[in-house]
């Protein structure tokens, strides 16, 4: 018993308390992130090298990967270069010689010496007359025989420390930790058939076979997943423990009368969603919902009904989206519809005139206006709502974590809707929205027309152009996307493969100038006139760049939304959900440089208006990937889809913002391939959320460790954000 006890609190020592790692050790191993040794055995193998497929010299074929046992004939310490030390021996076995180098490793001119037994795995390959291999993985082995089991754990190493020596590290730390509490109930091991942790730890870093490795995998992933899930709910707790929650009143007079109002019925996702949203507001708990739904699939019609019921309860409702023409879209939709419903609205935005702002101020204090639609602008001080019970946050991520707390502190306790048409997957969402209720809508209500998207190489863009001509003479509208990266446009026609070196999928959120917005700015105005003069020459082409002041910028966004212009040429796109009916025709240029959840955000912009529409995506990417990619556009219209391709070729911190918390606590979990074990994870996590059961004593005090690293790794990244800016 103690020893179990104490082989579990060696995991959070520090690492230097594992035999063979000296101070100096130590510090290497902290300037990889680990500390403690938790973080020595979370540190796991990259791959592993199977040696059971042993060949000789003769027997081996170039560009395989395998094992060469033989004996060390000669070997030599070169240095080509002042900064550069080599080490380079010759492997005989009975059938041949292969000449072996290692890149910046000269200890091994000690560990190892003539006449030596060694095995080496690495790739084979053939130059100046020798099979060869760089920098395999080597070994002294006895008499003949592999000492060691067959499989060869390969541990990412540094400069400093090989992975032979994290490999000793481990198994020093393997042998003190050995028989640790698991965390994980015993019935969930027994459902899942997972070793236990010990085990696992053991056989992840040192297995006898494959299998042993992946079963070991296996159980520490779902680990990951359980622990964040646990973490995330904790967390949560929290932070509402000394909240009294409303229980809102759902099936009202306003709620109903607001069903009256529409002018169409929702449909059977929308109600199930709203069925959700229901569920939680009228629940005894502070709500926290995620709704998530590409543009136009009905979020914000739900929005008004869940604004209609707090007022049916007798509170207020705050509506905050990232806009203003978003605030003043929203307003215009759901606002004259909340009013016919008896929910008195109103619109705040940084131009509302002082007057109107007084006034409207003053009614929401006093209860006159029930539902406040707006921007930042919500979040001012005199901003004061003594009755607000429910916050709606349209496109969450564009607020910081901070702006959405000052609105809900506007309240005692409100419950919080949020809104996103960032087609986060569901199994991501489930990872790293462990706190929040989820609902989706996967589909767009009206019978939609039509869109067509078409990838272009740059060369043929002028079918783009003719396209949209076409459809600019038949009174429609064009949206023209140049994510410019710093050339002109001629510049770009002339431009060699080789710039495609520095494409990158920015992030989600496309609210920010980049660095490079001033030359963006100067390309996208030599576009926009290039396009006047030579293309449109008949309509007005204007520019709308994220350099413009907060009017300006909703001047042209409303003559475009107007038809007073035909074509809209814009660097940074600003406004996720804008409406244009009439816009029929998206060009986005460079398409390559964007990702693809992006790209699918930008095309929800065109075809709101119940005509079919067309999207061109231009790429001068020479590169089959990047053209492949782009290819997946064309083949379908599914946001989620998209996600989830995306997502098999970027890192989820990519989707979510590296800042997302429990980025870092996911180390073997893949949130596309494991799809099942996180569903799992989700609902198990859930039974005893307090964690109060007896046999959950251990993993409560885990959960909390976890939370503690995560503490220490976010403070971490502020430390490096504040270190960068
Ligand atoms: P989102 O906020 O998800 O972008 P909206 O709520 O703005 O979507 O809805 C997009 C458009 O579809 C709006 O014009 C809205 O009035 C309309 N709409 C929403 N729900 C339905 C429905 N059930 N039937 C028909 N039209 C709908
Ligand atoms: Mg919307």
């Amino acid at each position: 018993m103690i020893d179990r006890v104490q082989a579990s609190l060696f995991l959070d020592e520090p690492v230097a308390n594992v035999p063979q790692v000296s101070p100096v050790r130590a510090k290497a191993l902290a300037s990889m992130g680990i500390f403690t040794v938790r973080d020595l055995l979370e540190h796991y193998p990259r791959r592993y090298i199977d040696l059971s497929s042993v060949v000789t010299v003769e027997g081996s074929r170039i560009g395989q990967s395998c094992t060469i046992c033989g004996t060390v004939h000669e070997m030599k310490l070169k240095k080509p270069r002042y900064n550069l030390q080599l080490v380079e021996m010759a492997i005989t076995d009975a059938s041949g010689l292969i000449m072996v180098t290692f890149f910046r490793q000269p200890w091994l001119m000690k560990t190892f010496k003539a006449g030596d037994r060694v095995a080496v795995a690495g790739k084979v390959e053939f130059s100046y007359g020798f099979k060869r291999m760089t920098n395999p993985f080597i070994e002294k082995v006895g008499d003949g025989a592999v000492v060691r089991g067959k499989i060869i754990p390969v541990h990412p190493a540094s400069g400093k420390i090989s992975a032979a020596f994290m490999l000793r590290f481990v198994q020093e730390a393997l042998g003190l930790a050995r028989g640790c509490e698991d965390p994980l109930p015993l019935e969930l091991r027994l459902r899942y058939r997972l070793p236990s942790r010990g085990s696992a730890l053991a056989s992840v870093h040192d297995p006898r076979t494959l299998d042993e490795a992946k079963a070991a995998r296996r159980r520490l992933a779902f680990e990951e997943v359980f622990l964040l899930e646990l973490f995330l709910m904790l967390r949560r707790r929290q932070e509402v423990a000394d909240l009294e929650a409303v229980r809102h009143c759902v099936d009202g007079p306003r709620v109903a009368a607001l069903r009256e109002a529409l002018p169409f019925s929702l449909t059977d996702e929308q109600q199930q969603a709203l069925g959700d949203i229901f569920e939680e507001m009228a629940a005894p708990r502070v709500a926290n919902h995620l709704l998530l739904g590409d543009v136009g699939t009905g979020k914000t019609v739900l929005a008004a009904f869940a604004l209609a019921a707090a007022a049916d309860s007798g509170g207020q409702g705050m509506f905050m989206a990232p806009t203003e023409v978003l605030a003043s879209q929203h307003f215009d939709s759901i606002g004259p519809l909340l009013e016919k419903a008896g929910v008195p609205c109103g619109l705040l935005t940084a131009r509302t005139p002082s007057e109107e702002r007084r006034a409207l101020l003053e009614g929401f204090a006093s209860g006159a206006v029930s539902v406040l639609i707006g921007t930042h602008a919500l979040l001012e001080p005199d901003v004061v709502c003594p009755n607000l019970t429910l916050a709606v946050i349209d496109e969450q991520q564009r607020f910081g974590v901070g702006q959405r707390q000052r609105l809900l502190q506007k309240g005692p306790a409100p419950d919080a809707l949020y809104l996103t048409a960032t087609p986060i997957p569901r199994t991501l969402a489930l990872t790293f929205f462990g706190d929040m209720t989820l609902s989706y809508l996967h589909s767009r209500p009206r019978g939609l027309a039509p869109r067509a998207t078409t990838v272009l190489q740059r060369s043929d863009r002028g079918k783009a152009y003719d396209a949209a001509l076409e459809r600019v003479r038949a009174g429609e509208q064009v949206f023209i996307v140049c994510p410019l990266i710093g050339c002109s446009a001629e510049e770009r026609d002339g431009r060699s493969a080789a710039g495609d070196d520095e494409a990158q999928h920015p992030a989600i959120a496309i609210e920010d100038e980049g660095d490079y917005e001033a030359d963006n700015l100067a390309a996208a105005e030599t576009e926009a006139q290039f396009l006047q003069t030579h293309v449109f020459a008949d309509y007005k082409v204007e520019l709308l760049h994220g350099r413009m002041k907060g009017d300006e910028k909703a001047k042209v966004m409303e003559r475009f939304r107007s038809g007073q212009s035909q074509v809209l040429v814009s660097t940074t796109i600003i406004e996720v959900g804008v409406d244009v009916p009439m816009a029929t025709v998206m060009i986005v240029e460079d398409a390559d440089r964007f990702g693809l959840s992006q790209l699918h955000q930008l095309r929800g912009r065109v075809g709101r208006g119940g005509l079919p529409s067309s999207v061109f995506l231009v790429s001068a990417s020479k590169k089959p990937e990047a053209m492949s990619r782009l290819k997946a556009m064309e083949a379908t219209d599914d946001g989620f889809q998209l996600a989830d391709f995306d997502l098999s070729l970027r890192r989820e911190g990519d989707i979510l913002g590296n800042r997302q918390s429990g980025a870092s606590a996911l180390k073997l979990v893949n949130v596309t391939r494991d799809k099942g074990m996180i569903e799992a994870a989700h609902k198990d996590a859930r039974t005893d959320p307090d964690l109060s059961l007896p046999e959950h004593r251990f993993l409560a005090r885990e959960v909390e460790m976890f939370g503690r690293r995560e503490k220490r790794a976010e403070e971490d990244k502020d430390a490096h954000h504040s270190r960068r800016s």
